[in-house]
């Protein structure tokens, strides 16, 4: 399998190579040259399979020569081993026809283990063979960085540097990446937004000489990793609703635009995905191109939804080359635009993105009286970015086509939101009980990349 760069002017990297990566020297992100279809039969051979079979078949054709079957097996073993649900991904159902599905019994309480456990183990892997070192930098909103803390701490040939915006995370986000005691684990808080830290993630990576200089790696969903990595559950849900012998619609509550792109992936691959719902709180960036073709970046207003407050949606860049034919002198152009603040989507491209894609948008308001009203109706509290997704779900249903609403995190990251809703505040898992009883380390640093270099110079110990 051959991984090229949407911008088409970086070298064609396998999968390793493309993991190791993350974001490609010209800029762009990394796809595979082309994506493997499964038959109807291997689809409908899916159903019922353990989670970690699943995982097998669908993400086996993506490594070619990287890795043995043997050593993705065990990969896939160990990084889900640690969720606290048999089904890792459980599916419940909200009402006749919407189920919710479960993506927060990993270890930090949202969807991004599944990806993060996942390349932590293929990078130990790749790491034990090559000998090599690396400084994995990572921006996050909130529970990126935990989750990559939670898969690197404590590595010997990793250190792991996550920046994250200053003030604009919940305090169990905040917690759970600075209280990992390991010396390997760095948590940055920037003087920013969560766009301002993705932009010195882009500064850094694409300053060469400081790049090879400490074997600077990438996990955010630039990486294709992580992308690969939750294709699987749009598959484990689909099936355990009928797939492939019906239809089948998803509505994902969305940031950067990675755990849509999986879902397009799988339907690409032949899952039979009627609709995509991209669902954004009042950071609406992507229901606004998707609504009117131009996409055009305002300032961000923190939310009750902090993951997905984001103007600059990287995922979607991968979006857009698929519906712009594959031109990766088309994209680098638009991206060029985006630097003085947008660009409009050909009429073309618009077309083929609405094959796939639909949108709304969730107020905060609107947010609010969702997890009320959901807790009334089923007794179910869930956290407020799946709030978004359930209440812009509900405008998308379709007679006689289950829905299947993405729940993103666990409603004890987010106690406040949740309190402000229903009057109670979730309680944190057992294993986290003690969180906020532990000490914390976090590093104040400047919106600013040369002293972010220096940090990374100064602190790495692998
Ligand atoms: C990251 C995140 C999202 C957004 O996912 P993207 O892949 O960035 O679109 C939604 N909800 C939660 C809880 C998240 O952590």
């Amino acid at each position: 399998m051959r991984y090229v760069s949407t911008r088409g002017q970086a070298p064609v990297l396998d999968f390793e190579q493309a993991m190791m990566t993350g974001l490609a020297r010209d800029g762009g992100l990394y796809l595979p040259e082309t994506v493997p279809a499964m038959t109807r039969d291997q689809i409908a051979a899916l159903a019922g399979l353990r989670y970690e079979e699943v995982a097998l078949r669908v993400v086996t054709p993506y490594i070619g020569d990287s890795f043995t079957q043997d050593e993705l097996r065990g990969a896939i073993a160990r990084a889900y081993a640690g969720f606290d649900h048999v089904s890792r991904a459980p599916l419940i159902e909200l009402a006749p026809g919407h189920h919710l599905l479960e993506l927060f019994h990993g270890p930090t309480l949202a969807f991004k283990d599944f990806a993060m456990q996942l390349i932590g183990q293929l990078f130990q892997l790749a790491l034990k063979r090559s000998g090599q070192r690396v400084a994995i930098l990572g921006a996050t909103s909130g529970d990126t960085g935990s989750a990559a803390i939670e898969a690197f701490r404590g590595l010997d040939n990793v250190d792991v540097f996550i920046m994250y915006p200053h003030g604009r995370v919940s305090e169990v986000q905040r917690r759970q990446m600075s209280t990992p005691a390991d010396a390997n684990v760095h948590a940055l808080a920037v003087d920013g937004n969560f766009d301002d830290c993705q932009a010195r993630l882009k500064d850094l990576f694409n300053d060469h000489g400081f790049r090879d200089e400490v074997g600077l790696a990438g996990v955010n969903s630039i990486n294709w990793a992580r992308v690969l990595a939750q294709i699987v559950y749009y598959f484990t849900a689909a099936t355990s609703l009928g797939a492939p012998a019906r239809e089948i619609d998803f509505t994902v509550p969305t940031g950067n635009f990675g755990d849509i792109l999986a879902g397009s992936i799988a339907k690409q691959m032949g899952l039979p995905i009627g609709r995509l719902v991209v669902a954004t709180n009042q950071n609406d960036i992507l229901h606004r191109a998707l609504s009117t073709g131009e996409y055009r970046v305002g300032t961000v207003a923190p939310s009750i939804s902090p993951s997905m407050d984001i103007q600059v949606s990287s995922n979607f860049e991968r979006a857009l080359w698929l519906a712009y034919g594959r031109d990766g002198s088309a994209i680098g152009q638009l991206m060029e635009e985006l630097k003085s603040g947008g660009f409009t989507i050909s009429q073309g491209a618009l077309e083929h993105l609405r094959e796939t894609y639909v949108s709304g948008r969730a107020s905060e308001a609107e947010t609010s009286a969702m997890i009320a009203t959901i807790r009334e109706e089923t007794g179910q509290v869930i956290c407020p970015h799946t709030a978004v997704a359930v209440k812009v779900a509900r405008e998308h249903i379709r007679a006689g086509v289950p829905m299947i609403s993405l729940a993103t995190a666990h409603p004890a990251k987010f106690p406040d939101a949740v309190e402000d809703a229903v009057g109670i505040r979730p309680p944190l898992p057992p294993h986290m009980a003690d969180l906020f009883a532990r000490d914390e380390r976090i590093t104040r640093i400047a919106n600013d990349a040369e002293a972010i270099k220096s940090l990374i110079l100064e602190r790495r110990t692998a």
